[in-house]
């Protein structure tokens, strides 16, 4: 998606060789306009899929799945990383060990919105090593609900998780695909290779 590449090249800092920094439109301040057209895309790649629900991960995730969910017309969950004291055991949880923050989280949903007969697909802001995406799947399962699919803003393609979900035979769509970090850089995979 060349808005989101541009943008990643104009905002984005790079941390370190495997650390993207984009405070300035994702992860911290939001852009709207970008979002709305992330959810668009998102919504397109996935027209066919009969989705129902889509399932997300707070906070970051949360407003590309949003807009993902007013363009397919369906409702948004997101997995809380803490238990509030308003859910109780009512919940599906997962274990979730966290690629920036070096933390392992519970992970936890409704058992209320989640159902058997949901078709979900699952959108994250980056995917590196899997983890997070991984918890989300095992919720599903939990949920006995059928996953449609992985939709991703930004994929980090030198690190492993996209080609693990990928073996396990789920479909995974990032709208940009990153191919190296190294001196400071950004690089994309071309979009031909980037699926
Ligand atoms: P994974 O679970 O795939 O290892 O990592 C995905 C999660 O870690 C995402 O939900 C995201 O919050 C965070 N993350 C991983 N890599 C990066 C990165 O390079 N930059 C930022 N801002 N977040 C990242």
């Amino acid at each position: 998606m060349e808005l989101l590449k541009n943008k990643i090249l104009q905002e984005g800092k790079v941390l370190s060789e495997s650390v993207l920094k984009v405070d300035s439109f994702l992860n911290h301040q939001i852009d709207p306009e970008l979002m709305q057209e992330i959810g668009k895309e998102f919504a397109t790649r996935f027209a066919d899929s009969n989705i129902t629900k889509i399932l997300s991960i707070e906070s970051s995730g949360i407003a590309p799945a949003m807009m993902a969910g007013l363009y397919l017309g369906v409702p948004v969950i997101f997995a809380r990383k803490r238990k509030s004291l308003t859910l109780t055991d009512h919940l599906y949880t997962s274990s979730v060990h966290s690629f920036t923050k070096n933390e392992t989280n519970d992970i936890s949903v409704s058992k209320d919105f989640l159902l058997a007969d949901d078709v979900v697909l699952v959108i994250d802001d980056f995917l590196a090593n899997g983890q997070a995406v991984h918890g989300l799947v095992d919720i599903i399962e939990q949920a006995k609900a059928q996953l449609a699919g992985v939709g991703i803003v930004i994929e980090k393609g030198f690190q492993p998780g996209g080609a693990a979900i990928r073996e396990q035979g789920i479909r995974v769509e990032s709208l940009a695909n990153i191919r190296s970090l190294v001196n400071g850089k950004v690089e994309f995979f071309s979009e031909v290779n980037a699926k």
